[in-house]
């Protein structure tokens, strides 16, 4: 029997797992190690105010079709995330960190509308044919998998999912090639990737366009699992019969015996028949030695820390300028603005305030 080894119990190590099980079968032992000592990775929710708050991923959007199937699996009813006591008025603001850049009601018909009145129809119209592009792009990595393919580097999937015109460039320079003039890039969509990766327009294309794509330009719906997304990824280890071992940090992957071995700092070292690695590799702490020495793990990637601060209490609503507090806020990328996003995620029964 294969005897594989996931490290890292985030949606990227719960998902292989899953899948794993449903490709191998019965014919596979999964050994997940996860040095936390909870599974979720960045999928992680607190109880505050007596409410359940994500910290982490959020929403899924219901293109991201492996998702969508893992909750139907495991019988996890995915659901809009509405405020059950809104406190704001229901509007988006895009917010300089000094006054209002755009102010619109967050609904799918008045939105789209002002938008369409800012930016242009057809500024609208290009940034959305790209997005959809870069989504049926993305989306035909599914049917890759379900064929079976198999590919040896990054890039040869990308080039097979013919995904390879939007990691050559940024989002700003991509949507400026298809003719997407004037702020729609510099202050909407800007505040969509601030509010997503703490990024500008200058991220790469394929991201910036994802991104663009999840915050609705695409089509599709967002929605989450509704006891935390960190369940589902806990209820998809459970199905994959993975042994999951919490607290467990890996500090090496080396070879014996032509196997990859996965150890640990107190000095265990054992051999599998495969190892994946579900955890960037830059954080990881990871020495990995292939069958050809020791692998390069810094590829120059760099990270940022985020962080996401739970708030329960009333906003002044002359901060955000005049007029009632808005549904939710976007920032421009303006050294003025002391936060990158912020919204009311639910509303505290037991305290009866909103929370932000
Ligand atoms: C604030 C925030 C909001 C977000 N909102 C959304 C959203 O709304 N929608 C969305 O789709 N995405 C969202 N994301 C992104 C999403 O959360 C991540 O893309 C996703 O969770 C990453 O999963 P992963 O498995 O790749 O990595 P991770 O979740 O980081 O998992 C890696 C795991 O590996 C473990 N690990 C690392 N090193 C070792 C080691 N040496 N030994 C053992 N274990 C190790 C870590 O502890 C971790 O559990 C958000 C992210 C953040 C930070």
């Amino acid at each position: 029997m294969a005897e594989i080894a996931i490290i890292g119990s985030g949606s990227a190590g719960a998902l292989a797992a899953w899948r794993l099980r449903q490709v191998l079968g019965g014919e596979a032992r999964i050994a997940v190690f996860e040095r936390e000592p909870q599974v979720g990775g960045r999928a992680r929710h607190i109880q505050f105010a007596g409410e359940l708050g994500e910290l982490g991923g959020t929403l899924i959007h219901t293109d991201n079709r492996r998702l969508v199937e893992l909750a139907r699996d495991v019988a996890v009813e995915l659901a809009e995330r509405r405020v059950s006591v809104p406190a704001g008025d229901g509007s988006l603001l895009l917010w300089d960190g000094r006054a209002a850049v755009f102010k619109a009601p967050m609904d799918g018909v008045r939105l789209p509308l002002a938008l369409i009145r800012r930016y242009g129809p057809l500024n609208l119209l290009k940034l959305r044919k790209l997005a959809v592009a870069a989504k049926s792009a993305w989306n035909s990595v599914y049917a890759l998998q379900d064929a079976g393919r198999v590919f040896e580097r990054p890039d040869d999937l990308i080039a097979a999912a013919g995904l390879e015109p939007y990691v050559k460039t940024s989002l700003a320079e991509l949507a400026g090639q298809h003719g997407v003039k004037g702020q729609l890039i510099d202050q909407f969509a800007t505040g969509v990737l601030r509010d997503m990766y703490n990024q500008t327009a200058a991220v790469i294309a394929l991201a910036g366009l994802v991104g663009l794509a999840g915050a609705g330009l695409a089509g599709g719906k967002l929605v989450a699992a509704p006891q935390g997304n960190s369940t589902l990824l806990a209820k998809a280890l459970a199905k994959a019969g993975a042994e999951v071992r919490l607290g467990s940090r890996v500090d090496g992957i080396g070879r014996r015996d032509g196997k990859p071995t996965v150890s640990t700092p107190d000095g265990e070292s054992k051999a599998f028949d495969a190892v994946i690695v579900a955890a960037p590799l830059e954080l990881a702490g990871i020495a990995v030695t292939g069958p050809d020495g020791p692998v390069k793990t810094d590829v120059g990637r760099r990270f940022q820390d985020v962080h996401t601060t739970v708030v329960a209490g009333a906003v002044r609503p002359s901060f955000f300028g005049a007029g009632a507090v808005p549904g939710d806020v976007l920032t421009t990328d303006s050294p003025a603005a002391e936060f990158k996003a912020f919204g009311q995620t639910g509303h505290s029964r037991a305290l009866g305030v909103p929370i932000w």
